[in-house]
This record gives structure tokens, C-alpha cells and sequence, in this order.
């Protein structure tokens, strides 16, 4: 199936350095600027590559954490520890994006103890500039910055935290606002609210999401398929001001919060709507271990997608593993975009396989190719450099086998990588063409 050394996957690989990129997904939420005294072992396999760890075995998703956890430890006993956890899981995707991203970001090819020994020094020295300066470096002209930690963004919203650049879009984090089960999840907005009312907490909701489009938000992102299936329904105004009510007084079942959420979600995605504003919606796979993976199937979304038809959706991380609603979804709803956030990282060969699919079964305007989802810079370059090899492999197989012009396989990887999600969150550059 992969064929690196075939000359249309040589030069579209090349082609692949050249063009800008926009990445449609990351976190970044201890700001650009990660703190110095970060640990090396921690942060190497953060994010993701730590969920291949817990998987290994009961015991693996037993110990790991601990090991991980106790930075008393010394890197070199803690890297023992995990010697048996790492050999286990060392040829998967995320081990590979690691390995790259390291190694392209600061020449260390191994998660070696020495080698983590002197990530860590070069953490401690890494100039300030270091993510501006990777950024140029691999082309990454913007990127849709999701902070999912609440008072966080509220901070960049209101203007107390200024330590992104301009190239970081930021997308409004909706899960903990229509996750509402008792008194204290009202959060901040609580001191928003004259009183404990349906009404007063959607008052107060709209009050910050003006002053988060005032700041410059560029759509919604909801993760909320971690915790609750993506089957949302409309209810009507009594069941949610009943449940409202009842949240109010102490916890409520899950039945009910469920109701309100549903609700919530929809005054919220009409609130988009007016705004002209996208939204993201995590669909698939799932971080950590031990998820349940069918209620984060996109096609419960279905009925979302046709009660906002006027609104894009932008279906994250490649539904993995289920392929074929995922494009079924692609070709069947004009408001539905393939966003491959992720996914290229989580599995390049259903990556590959998908992406063949989506030239020949979807229009070339629904896809985008990358969004790291991570928060440090080598795990971004290192997904990146995954992506790249993924496209160039499965749009290059397309030129071998006559489907595609080695010219129209360029058009469709600018498209991917910078086009579409330029057009889906209004960014406004000039388009790339090929
Ligand atoms: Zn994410």
C-alpha cells in the first residue's frame, strides 16, 4: 500500500513543505509559553502516547500514572519503571509523532534516559521564542486554539491573559456550560446571574459569549462525547425550566440532566447560528482508556445537522474507528466537514484508507487534513509530519492508479492543509493554489 520511494510520493511529500498550513485543533493550555520546570518524562509522552501506556496491560494502567506522577523519583529510575510499558508500545503512531517531534524540535531520537535527561535541560533553556520560531518553521500560518479549561479562557476573553499571538483563533469552549447538574456548576457565570432562573443563566451565557465573539472567537467546540452520548434531542422550554429548577435545589438524576444539556446545546448552537459562527464537535475516539466509544459515533448527530442546516459542523478526529458513516456523513450533509484533527495521529493507515475514500465519495472542499490536538510544540510537529506522510501517501497512490494529476493532487492537499479550514473559520487569507 505505501510505496516511499515512488517518485509521485516524492514529490508530493516535498510539494508538502512548501505550502502554508492551517491547523484546525490545538490546546495549548498552559499558553505557548510552557512553564521551564515542566518534567521531561511527563511532558514526552503527554496527551496521548501516555493512553497506548495504560492500555498495555491491567498492571501498566495500574502503575503508570503513579510513575509518571512522582518526579522525586529521578528520571532514570523513572525510566526504568516504564522500560516494559514503552517496549510494549513502541510502534504505535503516537510513539512515532513523539519520537519525530523530539527529534525534529531538538535532534533527540530515543526516549532514552539520557535523552530525557537532556530534554529536560533543553526545556529549561528553551528561549522564549520557541513557539513563535517552530511555528515559521513548518509553515503553521494559524491555528484554532482550543482552551478548554474555563477560567482560562475566560481570562484571555476578558483580557487578563495575553500571552497568545495573533495566530492562535480561539474557539469557545462549550461542554461545562450546558453540563449543569447542581448549584455549583453554574461556574462563573453564577455571578452573572440576578437570580437562579432558565432565563437568567441563558442571560448570563449570552453576556460572555458577545464578549468572547468581541475577543475574536472563530466557532464552538464541544467535547462533550467523553462524558455523554452525541444523541441530543430538542426538548421543550418546560422540561428544561423543570430541570433547571430542580438542578438548582441540590443534584438531579442523569435522566434529567441529560434533558437540560440537550436543550442547553441547542440555544447555544442557535446562538452560533445567529453569529454566523462553525462549530467543532468531537466525534470518535476518545483520550485516556476505558471510554465507551458508541455514544461518540457522529451519526447520532444526524438530527443536529439538519436542525441547524445553515450552520457548519465540523466533525473532528475521523470518527475512528468508524470509517463509513464518517464519509457517508461527508457526502450526505452540506453542513458536515471531515476534520482530521488527530486521527492522522491516532491511526495513519485508517487515515490513508479514509482520505482515498474522501477524494473519490466527498466534494475536496469538506476535508481538513491537520489539527495536532496537543499542547506543546514537538507533539504538534510531530503530528504534523505524520499528516503530511499520510496525504502525500494516500493522494500520491491516487496519481499512481490514474485517478487524480499529479497537478490536481497538489490543488487537493492546499485545499486540505490550508483552503478549507481558511474558509470553514473565515480566516481570512488568500487562498493557496497549487
Ligand atoms: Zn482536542
Amino acid at each position: 500500500m505505501i510505496k516511499p520511494d515512488s517518485a509521485s510520493f516524492r514529490d508530493l511529500r516535498d510539494f508538502l513543505d512548501t505550502i502554508p498550513i492551517i491547523d484546525s485543533h490545538e490546546h495549548y493550555v498552559l499558553g505557548p509559553r510552557r512553564p521551564k520546570d515542566r518534567d521531561p518524562v511527563a511532558d514526552a509522552i503527554a496527551s496521548y502516547y501516555i493512553s497506548d501506556l495504560l492500555s498495555v496491560d491491567p498492571a501498566a494502567a495500574r502503575e503508570v500514572p503513579g510513575i509518571l506522577g512522582d518526579a522525586s523519583q529521578g528520571i532514570g529510575r523513572r525510566r526504568a519503571a516504564l522500560d516494559r510499558v514503552l517496549s510494549a508500545a513502541g510502534h504505535t503512531a503516537y510513539a512515532h509523532a513523539v519520537r519525530r517531534g523530539l527529534s525534529l524540535c531538538w535532534g533527540i531520537g530515543d526516549l532514552s534516559a539520557e535523552s530525557l535527561e537532556r530534554y529536560g535541560g533543553l526545556l529549561a533553556d528553551a528561549p522564549d521564542t520557541l513557539f513563535e520560531d517552530t511555528m515559521a518553521r513548518f509553515r503553521i500560518r494559524a491555528m484554532v486554539v482550543n482552551i478548554y479549561l474555563d477560567q482560562v479562557f475566560r481570562d484571555v476573553v476578558e483580557g487578563r491573559n495575553r500571552s497568545y499571538p495573533a495566530m492562535c483563533r480561539m474557539a469557545f469552549p462549550l461542554p461545562s456550560f450546558h453540563n449543569i447538574h447542581n448549584p455549583d456548576s453554574l461556574g462563573f457565570l453564577a455571578g452573572a446571574m440576578p437570580e437562579r432562573t432558565l432565563d437568567a443563566f441563558l442571560g448570563a451565557f449570552r453576556g460572555f459569549f458577545d464578549a468572547a465573539r468581541r475577543a475574536g472567537i472563530v466557532c464552538l467546540k464541544d467535547q462533550s462525547a467523553y462524558f455523554r452520548s452525541l444523541a441530543y434531542r430538542a426538548w421543550n422550554r418546560e422540561s428544561a425550566d423543570a430541570a433547571f429548577a430542580a438542578a438548582m435545589t441540590g443534584p438531579i438524576p442523569w435522566e434529567q440532566a441529560t434533558i437540560l444539556s440537550d436543550f442547553l446545546f441547542y440555544e447555544f448552537l442557535g446562538m452560533a447560528r445567529d453569529a454566523g459562527l462553525p462549530v467543532q464537535l468531537h466525534t470518535g475516539h476518545l483520550a485516556g482508556i476505558r471510554n465507551e466509544i458508541s455514544k461518540a459515533n457522529a451519526v447520532h448527530l444526524i438530527p443536529t445537522l439538519e436542525a441547524f442546516p445553515d450552520t457548519g459542523f465540523a466533525l473532528m478526529h475521523g470518527n475512528w474507528p468508524y470509517m463509513d458513516e464518517y464519509l457517508f456523513l461527508g457526502k450526505n450533509h452540506p453542513n458536515a466537514f471531515l476534520d482530521l484533527c488527530w486521527v492522522q495521529g491516532i491511526d495513519p493507515i485508517y487515515s490513508i484508507e479514509l482520505m482515498k475514500r474522501a477524494v473519490v465519495a466527498v466534494p475536496r472542499n469538506k476535508v481538513f487534513a491537520f489539527g495536532g490536538d496537543t499542547d506543546f510544540v514537538e507533539q504538534t510537529v510531530g503530528f504534523l509530519e505524520l499528516a503530511k506522510d499520510n496525504v502525500a501517501f494516500a493522494l500520491s497512490d491516487l496519481v499512481d492508479n490514474r485517478w487524480l494529476s499529479p497537478s490536481e493532487a497538489r490543488q487537493v492537499a492546499c485545499d486540505w492543509f490550508h483552503n478549507n479550514p481558511n474558509e470553514f473559520f473565515r480566516l481570512g487569507y488568500d487562498r493557496v493554489d497549487a
